[in-house]
Order: structure tokens, then C-alpha cells, then sequence
């Protein structure tokens, strides 16, 4: 028998498709990429322990699909609410299961394997939600959880014999030893951090994603900017980003649209380079450009000489500003 697994890279899934290849099933990994994936996850020594590496390890297919598109429109109105933060995780996990609906004729398989564990996470691994989960992709009772199978109700795959159900598990609850040790039993010594989740779970993110979708229509090109810099909100149809480091000041260079501002210290000043995106008008230049000398290296001196121009443009205007104070700045920031 033949099942497709979704592999996310965690320590669940890989656990339960290794349990299911010493059952003897054949597997083809799926992973569903999106704007919000969290895909350099670490494990303890630093290897990257992203869905590739870990079929990889495990001798398997991968199907990687890209469902950013479809994500970004669960995230402006989720059907079954948010989490915690901005994550949508029923919406997300019914999105995924249909996805593995859509390649089981492909690729040939019979139902689907899970790394679920009953009980483990408040939103979308409790038994009435999982099986809503299930429901509403289309995949009734050919869902198979295998470390939790038997504290759940026999899948198809158990009934009609496909599967060993003896030979399934019966983890339930937050606790993580039972995996733990699973995991000792498998060889498997290098697993990423189980805390696991996406970019939407983390505060920080979810908060400067909330103030996005208060002004503007999604789209992936800002999604991109949330991910770096500190965020400012200088109006309705106004924000600047601050690179913090190096990389990001880089980052801030390539991410610009051509519309887009730039500001960065004169050449005999290290300072950030900062974004502007939206409408600007000349007191949100001269607001831009106290931000920016704010997180400048001024050495003693009161005021900082910012070069600022549109992206696409080569004619570059410059203004001495004092820092913003911080006052003003902590208000402004996102
Ligand atoms: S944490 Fe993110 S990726 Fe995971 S189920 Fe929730 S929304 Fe989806």
C-alpha cells in the first residue's frame, strides 16, 4: 500500500514516517511552502533540518507545493479564526490536507500520513478538530495518525488491514518523552527545536502583519519586507523599514520597488540603509530621514547627513537631521 506522508520538517513527522516505513508502507512526501515558512529550522547542532534534508535522510520523494497565493487569502479572513497570533491553523491544515487530496490519485496512494499528535496543539490537534480538519478536506477516515492511532478511532487503512493497528501508537497529551525516546529507538539524534509553527505564530511578526492588513491588500512583495528591519508606521499610506545590520541593509536594497525610498548616512557615517514605501510628502522625508539618524553612529556629533532617493531614481537629495527622540520614535513603531 502506498500513502502519501506531509513532512514539515519537525520531529512528529519525521517519527511517524519512519514508523511507517518499518511497517512496510510506501511513502511520497509532501511539504507545502508558503511566505510564512519557518524552512531554516535548526537542529540542536545547527544542521538544517528543513522538510528536503529530512526525506532526504529518510530515502524519500518529496512533493514541494507552493501554496503561497491560497495562504495569503486564509490570512486575511480565516474561516475558523486565528490562533494565539495571526495563525490560521485549522484553515492552514484543511489547505495542506487538500493538498495531499489532490496528489493521492498522482502518485497512487491510498490515504495519508500525519505527524499528529492528539491533545499536542491547542488549535488544530484537538479530536473535534481534527476530525474538522478532515471533514471539510475531503479525506474522512483516511487520515492515519500513527503516533496516536490508538487512542483514536480505527482510520480505513486500520480497518480494511492495510495497516497493523497493534502496531501503532498511542501518544496523547503536550508532553514530549514518548517522542523522545521513539526517537532514541530510531537513531534519530539531530532533530530540530518541537516547538516548531510558522512566521505567523511569532508576536512580533503577527503584530507588523496586522498593521499591514489594517492599510493595504496583501501581497507577497510586502510580505517579504515584514520580515526584516525594524517597522515603522509614518501614515495611513506610509512606513519605513531600518535595516538593523549589514544584511539587512542589503536586503533593504534588493527588496525596493522602484516607487519605493531609500536613505542611508553619508559616506563618512555608518548607519542603516531604510526603506520608505507608500506616499511621502516632505515632512515625511524629513521624519524618514530623523529616524534614520536616530540609528546612526553620530560619534559625538549632534546631527547626521542623510542621502535619501527614490529607488529607481539616480537624483539623490540630502538633509542634516537630528535624531528622532525616542518619544516620538517608540510611537511610531510597529
Ligand atoms: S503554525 Fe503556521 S504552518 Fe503551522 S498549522 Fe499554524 S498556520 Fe499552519
Amino acid at each position: 500500500m502506498k500513502a502519501i506522508t506531509l513532512i514539515s520538517g519537525g520531529l512528529d513527522s519525521t517519527l511517524a514516517t519512519k514508523l511507517m516505513q518499518n511497517l512496510g508502507v510506501e511513502l511520497v512526501g509532501l511539504n507545502t511552502i508558503s511566505p510564512f515558512c519557518l524552512c531554516n529550522h535548526r537542529s540542536s547542532t545547527g544542521r538544517s533540518c528543513g522538510a528536503a534534508s529530512v526525506a532526504k535522510d529518510l530515502g524519500l520523494e518529496l512533493i514541494n507545493v507552493n501554496v503561497s497565493e491560497e495562504f495569503l487569502e486564509i490570512v486575511k479572513k480565516p474561516k475558523h479564526g486565528y490562533g494565539s497570533n495571526m495563525n490560521p491553523c485549522i484553515d492552514c491544515r484543511i489547505l495542506l490536507f487538500k493538498k495531499a487530496k489532490e496528489k493521492m490519485p498522482e502518485v497512487g496512494a491510498s490515504f495519508v500520513i500525519t505527524g499528529e499528535v492528539l491533545g499536542q496543539r491547542p488549535m488544530s490537534q484537538k479530536l473535534k478538530t481534527m476530525q474538522l480538519i478532515e471533514k471539510e478536506a475531503g479525506l474522512e477516515g483516511l487520515v492515519l495518525r500513527p503516533l496516536s492511532a490508538k487512542a483514536l478511532e480505527p482510520t480505513i487503512p486500520e480497518k480494511e488491514g492495510w495497516v497493523d493497528r497493534e502496531r501503532l501508537l498511542a501518544i496523547n497529551g503536550r508532553g514530549r518523552r514518548e517522542q523522545f525516546s521513539l526517537a532514541k529507538e530510531f537513531g534519530i539524534n539531530d532533530y530540530p527545536c518541537p516547538s516548531g509553527g510558522c512566521l505567523l505564530t511569532d508576536p512580533e511578526f503577527s503584530r507588523r502583519l496586522k498593521d499591514l492588513m489594517q492599510y493595504r491588500d496583501l501581497n507577497l512583495e510586502d510580505i517579504r519586507l515584514l520580515k526584516v528591519g525594524r517597522h515603522f508606521r509614518l501614515g495611513r499610506e506610509t512606513k519605513l523599514v531600518v535595516g538593523r545590520n549589514e544584511k539587512e541593509n542589503q536586503l533593504m536594497l534588493n527588496l525596493a520597488r522602484d516607487d519605493d525610498y531609500l536613505f542611508m548616512p553619508s559616506d563618512d557615517l555608518a548607519g542603516p540603509t531604510c526603506l520608505g514605501r507608500g506616499v511621502f510628502n516632505d515632512a515625511l522625508l524629513r521624519l524618514s530621514c530623523g529616524i534614520a539618524s536616530r540609528y546612526c553612529d553620530l560619534d559625538g556629533r549632534s546631527e547626521a547627513e542623510i542621502v535619501y532617493r527614490r529607488a529607481a531614481g539616480k537624483e539623490e537629495s540630502s538633509v542634516f537631521c537630528r535624531p528622532l527622540d525616542e518619544a516620538a520614535l517608540s510611537g511610531l513603531r510597529i
